[in-house]
């Protein structure tokens, strides 16, 4: 591994203990359109996702939960990347972010994915894929009667 490959690797470790110790949009909404709750049985992990709805933009996200290092700093940086975002927007992250945690490496260099790329090396330990995926796949839920 170079020098820089190792740098950037140190600095993603870094963001996602951040967004795991410090978690964005903690907590609860008090009128959501849509609660989702989402569990992952193999790690233990929860997540209840908040979504607040303005016509077809995502105005406000939240979300509780517990459970490992990755599933929480992934909720955290979803709701931070998908928040004020129209539905296709949102969506259209996802199917990156999706081909990212999957291994698709064209998708992990992407930059219109900016701080989620730090979740890119998921993809090379496969039982922590689903924490991964979990908190969007509870957007994914929430997205599915929105988007036409
Ligand atoms: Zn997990």
């Amino acid at each position: 591994m170079s020098d820089l490959s190792a740098n950037i690797q140190a600095m993603y470790q870094e963001l996602i203990l951040d967004h795991y110790r410090r978690p964005r949009n903690k907590g609860t909404l008090e009128s959501p359109d849509r609660i989702v709750p989402m569990r992952n049985p193999l790690c233990g992990d929860e997540i209840d996702l908040h979504v607040r709805f303005d016509g077809d933009r995502l105005t406000d996200l939240k979300f509780t939960g517990r459970g490992c290092s990755i599933s929480q700093a992934a909720a955290s940086m979803m709701t931070e990347a998908v928040k004020g975002k129209t539905t296709a927007e949102a969506s259209a992250l996802w199917d990156r972010y999706h081909a990212m945690i999957l291994g698709d490496q064209a998708a992990a260099s992407d930059k219109t994915l900016g701080p989620l790329r730090s979740l890119s090396g998921v993809s090379k330990f496969p039982a922590r894929v689903r924490c991964a995926l979990l908190a969007w796949n509870a957007l994914e839920v929430a997205l599915e009667d929105r988007i036409a």
